[in-house]
Formats: structure tokens, sequence, C-alpha cells
């Protein structure tokens, strides 16, 4: 216990960062060496003893000093170590960085940082899969069979009885079977090679399970080579940061796959980040097929505890020479000293950024990992984020490089703007029709050449209005804890053929028979992907849900296994049509697509968000670039009501630096983001006063701290609001914001860290920081 705890026998002190989130600055607390831990490290995971009961809690060692900076006899000594469970130096200095920088408890950081799984020690799955050996190819000289024990003799049998589709079996799982209670029997079979064992994980497994893309150009593009020469040649010099601007379809990830053989061949550990593996299998599938003879381990959200705890030892212990996920992969417990190269994959996605405290993003916590391990981060997309665009040719941090022609074989396909308005007038009937004549003639071209379509609409659900069919009543219908429409969603097993649902806090309510207003009927406005799913089978009766036609959300995809198995059956041809919400938009590399149809491109266009302009160029550009790598160069379709619209001429036009030229001046005239830095405060409240009140208190002590600025200078730092968020109540709680710009990082940095050193900023639970903001709904 404390108490008995001799001071003067410490032989050290420590900051622990324990993992209740009960201290809000990055540093941690102080902790004293007893003198059997004098050997303690940072990065060693500890239990300390907290609070009035010193409960022994567990944290991480983040830093060692020689005093104590307080009293010493009344600082405690650190209780005990874990054996296991310890963290690379520099992922902790990553996680103060993160703490700091996204204004969010140590503590809390660290618990993002490391699985569940990991802490708990769940699941520590033997990595040794057993079979019966092939048979040998001289059949006729069998050796003699070597003398069995009759646990080993059990054991065998069982692997013998298993059907091949259960085989190779795990190591524990055998024992299990075989009613053993420990491996040492069956250990002893693969020793006389009766038995085989392979290690490997049962997540690498899965992967192998599926046909990989083992396929090597026969030779690199001119560009593509110039661009492997160039960054090879900035691997072993430090730290440097690169952005690959290469259009869809120029082979960014074969200068991706030839850059990690370099890294893998020094014995470095490269780290490949994609925005949702589950999402783009197929770029893992490459990946992992390109390395038969290195260990790839895989982190994504779609694993099992025990599958991401092993995943991760095969990081942490050195066996990994490539680790390949999506956001939290940056977390990789990479031993110091071994990082050689971090690659984010389309860095433009939105998908990077976490929306719950720590609200990092994925791609620059990677550049500031990159930074601590001094090795090279590389960025690549077809749609570079404006900040990385900023980033690269403004300020001139990280290099260029640009593949602008699709790789010999691709073709640009043709695209056409539509106007949506001018179409809808040219029917006669008064039915609403999503799919226009242009889209659906073209459709049915294909069709009948036996192509295969992508129709993209990013918006579930079947309708998201119900209001009254009388426009002089005004009755919608929304949710009783948002500030949002509710969305009907059709349901063929439901009486009423649908529900309504938010989308918001999912709370979902019956389709009401009249409007409660006015007694009259309701109507269906608006749209969504089960209304043009409803539509294409109704004009082309041959596309059928589920067999020839699939869509694809997240209403009608459980799970990554759901959605590789629709892109298996796209890849063999059975499916003729993939409709769906930007899932479908990303990475998709199918030969046999030969129209792509937008059935919408203004979903994003006029929401209060800075980047929607940004977010609509991404995503037309992104899905028409899924088309046009078979044989004929494809046709892509984009419907609008906005034709003029100079995002869309662009998106169109596959113009990205006439965009972002555009865009950034835009930005900087309005002084936002990346020309100025950002911090969003939100609030959060049941009480509507209460929420306005924080707000406004917060938004005065914030300008109280920035001080009046010279009368003819504008102000480095402003604050904007409180004002209601443009969503202004979900799930019960009103939402007001407070908006931080600061000409830099480091101005922006300086007032959030003086802002919680006074208390004025607290982020919990009815106060959300959210530094570099993403999304502003
Ligand atoms: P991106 O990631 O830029 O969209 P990919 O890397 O997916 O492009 O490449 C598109 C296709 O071109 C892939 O099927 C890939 O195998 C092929 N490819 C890549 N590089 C070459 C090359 N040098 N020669 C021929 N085909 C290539
Ligand atoms: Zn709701």
């Amino acid at each position: 216990m404390a108490t008995l705890f001799d001071p003067d026998t410490a032989v050290g002190f420590v900051r622990v960062a324990v993992e209740r989130g009960v201290d809000h600055l990055p540093d941690g607390l102080t902790y004293a060496i007893p003198a059997d831990l004098g050997d303690l490290a940072v990065g060693d995971r500890v239990r300390v003893p907290l609070g009035r009961g010193d409960t022994p809690t567990p944290g991480y060692v983040i830093e060692l000093c020689s005093t104590a900076g307080l009293d010493p006899a009344r600082i405690k000594p650190v209780a005990s170590r874990d054996a296991s469970g310890a963290l690379p130096g520099q992922l902790l200095e990553l996680a103060r960085w993160i703490s700091s920088y996204y204004c969010t408890p140590i503590g809390m950081t660290l618990s993002t940082i490391t699985p569940a799984a990991v802490k708990r020690r769940v699941g520590m799955v033997s990595r040794t899969l057993v079979d019966l050996p092939s048979p040998s190819p001289e059949a006729s000289s069998p050796e003699p069979p070597p003398r069995l024990s009759p646990k080993q003799q059990k054991a065998l049998d069982i692997v013998r009885a298993l059907p091949p589709s259960e085989r190779p079996v795990e190591l524990r799982r055998l024992a299990e079977l075989a009613g053993l209670r420990t491996t040492e029997p069956i250990k002893r079979l693969i020793e006389k090679a009766v038995l085989t064992g392979t290690v490997r994980s049962t997540v690498e497994a899965t992967w192998v399970e599926q046909a990989l893309d083992r396929t090597v150009p026969a030779r690199l593009t001119p560009g593509q080579q110039q661009i492997v020469e160039a960054v090879g040649a900035e691997l072993w010099t430090g730290f440097s940061a690169h952005l690959l601007f290469g259009v869809t379809g120029s082979g960014k990830t074969e200068v991706y796959i030839r850059l990690i053989e370099q890294v893998v061949a020094a014995g470095r550990v490269a780290v490949v980040l994609v925005p949702e593996i589950a999402l783009t299998p197929q770029t893992g599938g490459r990946l992992i097929g390109r390395f038969p003879n290195h260990r790839v381990a895989v982190l994504h959200s779609g694993l099992t505890a025990a599958q991401r705890h092993q995943q991760w030892l095969l990081a942490a212990d050195g066996t990994a020479d490539i680790v390949l996920g999506a956001r939290s992969a940056v977390f990789a417990p990479v031993p110091d000293g071994r990082l050689g190269l971090i690659i984010v994959d389309e860095e433009h996605d939105g998908s990077y950024k976490q929306d719950q405290a720590p609200r990092y993003h994925g791609r620059d916590v990677a550049v500031r990992r990159a930074q601590l391990a001094g090795c090279t981060v590389l960025l690549g997309s077809a749609t570079p984020s404006v900040e990385s665009w900023f980033n690269a040719t403004v300020r001139h941090s990280y290099r260029i490089h640009r593949l602008d022609q699709r790789v010999p074989g691709l073709r640009v396909p043709r695209v056409t703007v539509v106007d949506f308005a001018a179409e809808r007038r040219l029917r006669r009937d008064r039915r609403v029709h999503l799919i226009g004549p242009t889209l659906e003639s073209a459709t049915a071209d294909t069709l009948r050449a036996g192509g295969q379509i992508l129709m993209l609409l990013n918006r579930r659900g079947y309708a998201n209005y119900i209001a009254c069919s009388d426009h002089r009543c005004g009755w919608l219908m929304c949710c009783d804890d948002c500030d949002a429409t509710m969305v009907y969603h059709l349901d063929r097993q439901l009486p009423t053929g649908g529900y309504l649902q938010c989308h918001h806090c999912e709370a979902q309510q019956r389709m009401p028979e009249a409007c409660p207003v006015c007694g009259r009927r309701v109507t269906k406005f608006g749209l969504g992907t089960q209304r043009v799913e409803q539509e294409l089978h109704h004009k082309f009766p041959q596309l059928v849900e589920g067999e020839t036609m699939m869509r694809v959300d997240s209403d009608s995809m459980h799970g990554a296994r759901d959605f590789h198995e629709v892109l298996r059956r796209f890849g063999d041809g059975e499916i003729r049509v993939l409709l769906g919400t930007q899932m479908i938009a990303k990475g998709l590399d199918f030969p046999r697509i030969q129209l792509v149809g937008v059935i919408n491109a203004d979903t994003a266009i006029n929401l209060p968000d800075f980047r929607a302009t940004e977010r609509t160029y991404q995503l037309v550009s992104q899905v028409a670039g899924r088309c046009g790598r078979g044989s004929g160069p494809g046709r892509v379709i984009v419907q609008t009501f906005q034709p003029q619209a100079p995002v869309i001429r662009l998106a169109a036009a596959d113009d990205y630096e006439g965009f972002v030229k555009l865009e950034a001046a835009e930005r900087q005239r309005c002084r936002l983001p990346p020309y100025t830095r950002m911090a969003r405060i939100v609030i959060r409240d049941s009480d509507y006063a209460r929420c306005r009140e924080t707000a406004q208190l917060l938004a005065e002590s914030l300008r109280g701290m920035v001080g009046r600025p010279r009368p003819d200078a504008t102000p480095a730092i402003r604050v904007r609001g409180p004002a209601p968020c443009p969503i202004s109540r979900i799930a019960g709680r009103h939402r007001h914001q407070v908006e931080v710009f600061a000409d830099t990082a480091a101005e922006l940095q300086a007032l959030l860290t003086a802002a919680r050193t006074a208390g004025v900023v607290r982020p919990g639970a009815g106060m959300a920081v959210d530094v570099d903001p993403i999304a502003l709904m």
C-alpha cells in the first residue's frame, strides 16, 4: 500500500497515462518507480494505485523523469508491470501528440490505439493450422509409419475423419476434439511429419482463400517508373512526404507495390492504409497476392476480438513486414526503428476521420507518425483533398508526383451531363422517373451488348420525405428526437409495405395512414436507392433484385462478407447491375463495366458545409473512373438539376486541377481551411436554454482569451458563434456550435491548450471538440 512506501527507495519517477479519462491534459500522472521496477521504460503497461482506495488501475508509462516535481512523500509507487502489452515508444509519442492536437484525454487516446482484445488479453489464438500431409509423389516406396502413442493416434484419427472442408484445423481445436489436455501429442505428430503445421493467421487465411490477383504488369509505364525511382531515392533519407496525384486507372497501386518491395527487401515494415478495407477488397487482395513470402497483418473493423489481437501481435512481434488496414492501422505497433514507409491510399476519403473522440484524421496522423519515425509517407489519390493539394503546391511540405495518363489498355470514358429538369419535361406521364430517357436508353444498349452497369445514388431508403399531399396543409413527417425528416424504407415483409426511419438516431416509426393534421393522403417525396431499384426492375424486367441486380448500401449489406460475395458474383458476370451508395464508388476494378449512371449528382451540393462541392467532385469523378477498364472506353451519364454548376462540368471533364484551383481560390477568399485552421466545438444538452447558455459562455470566454486585435489588423484568430448546428437536435439533445478559425495550426493549438488548461474547454459528453473538422452538420 502507498502508506508503506518509503519515498527514499524510489529509483526515479514516471508519468503514467491511466486509461480512465480522469486526466484532461496530455501529460499523465506522476508515480514513483520502486526499486524492483528499476528498468521501467516508456511504453510499458503498468498498474498504478488511483484515488482514495488506491484502486489498481492499468495505464502506460509515457515519460521517465528524474524528479517528481511534487512533494515526493506524497507520491505513490507504481504497483506492478504487465508482462505483455507494452507499446513501442514512438506510438506513445504519437498518442501524446494526438491527445494534445485533437484535445482528447491521453487515457482515452490510448484506449483507441490499443484494441480492447489486447488489453483484456483475450483470444491468444494459436496460429498453427494442422493438416494431413499432401500425398507424396513416390507413393510406391512409403516410409515405415512411425510408432505413435495412443494420444497421438487418437489425434491423427480425428484429423483423418474430418471432412476436407474442415481442414486445416487449428491446433488447440484439434486437441479439444481429441479430448487432449495439452497440444504436445499433436506437436510430436508435426515433428514426425505425420501431420503438417502451418503458421498462418486466420485473417490471412481468409484472404488467401479468395482469388488473389497476382498479375504483375510486364513493365511499368515511364510515369510509374519515374515515381518509383523518385520516392525510392528518398526511402532511407529520413522523413519525407509525397503526394501521388494519379488519375483513376493510372496504376497507383502498382507504384505502391514496387515501393513496398524495396522496403521489405531492406527488412523494414510498410504500413498501408485504405479507406475501409471491407470496401476495398481488391486492393487488399492485390497486396497480399503480390507478397506471398511475406507476412501481412490485416487490421480492420470486421475482425473478431481474437483476430484483432492476433493481427496486432503479428505487427508487434515484428513478424509482419506489411500492415494493411483502415484508419486505425496507423496505430500498428510496429517496433521502433522498423517502420520504412506509410502509404495512405485514397487520401481524400472521409472515412479517415474518426467521428468520435479522439477525432483524429488517419492521414494527418500518418504524416505525423512518419515524422516521428523518420520515414517516408506517400499519399495517393485521383482527387486529392484540397488540404493535401495545398500542402503540396502552396506550402511545399509534400513533394508532388503526377500520373496523368491511364495505363496502356485502359480508356478514358465518355461523359455526358444530362439536365434532369429538361428531361423530366420530356416525359408525358406524371410518374416520377429517377432514370431519365438518356440513361434509360444507355442502360438498354449496355444490357443488350452484354456489359455491366454501376448506378450511383448516394442516399439510402426509398423516399426521404413523407408529407401531406396537400401542400397548403404543409405537414411533414419529422423525427420526434431529431431535427430531421423521417426516411421511408420499403419492407415487403411488413403489412404496410414499409416503415419510417430517422437516419440520425435510427428511431423507427410506422407509416401514417393519413395526414395527422388534415386527414388527407400522405405522399412520399424525394429519392433513395430502393426507389431506383424498383424503377430499374419496372423498366428492365430482366433485372431482378438479388439475382441479376444488386443493391449495395448499409441496409442491404451486413458486413464485409456480404459485400465480398456480391463483388465475386459481379466479377463472375452473374450480376449485371450494381446499384448503390458511395460504397460502389470506391476502388472497384472490373473490366466489363461499360456504363456508370449517376442518378443525381446534386445530393450533397447544396448542404450548408463548405466541403460540399469538394465531396461532389470526388464522388462523381471517382465513380466515373470505374468505367473504361476493359475493351471499350465506356460511358458515364451524370444526371443533375444544375448542369451549369462548375463542379459538375469540371468533374465530367475529369479536370481536377481546374476544379481545385477554383475551389482553393474560393476558400482563400472566404478564409476557410486549408487557408486557415479550424476547430469546431459542439455543445450538446437535452435542455435547450442550458445548451445555448453554455455555448454563449464558451464563445465569450474564448473571445476573452483571444483579446482584441489592433483596429488596422485582420485578427489572426476569429471565434464564430454560438449558433445552432445545421442539424440542431439529434437523439433529443440540442446542439449549438462555436467555431474557431486561426491563421496557423500553431495559433489554433495555443488557444486550445490555453482554453483546456483554464478549464474553458472540457471535452466530454456535453462538449465535442473537433479539430480540423470535415463534417460540419
Ligand atoms: P489506380 O489505382 O491508379 O486506379 P490501378 O493500380 O488499379 O490504378 O491500375 C489499373 C489497372 O492497370 C490494374 O488492373 C493494374 O493491374 C493495371 N496496371 C498497372 N500498371 C500497369 C502497367 N504498367 N502496365 C499495364 N497494366 C498496368
Ligand atoms: Zn432521430
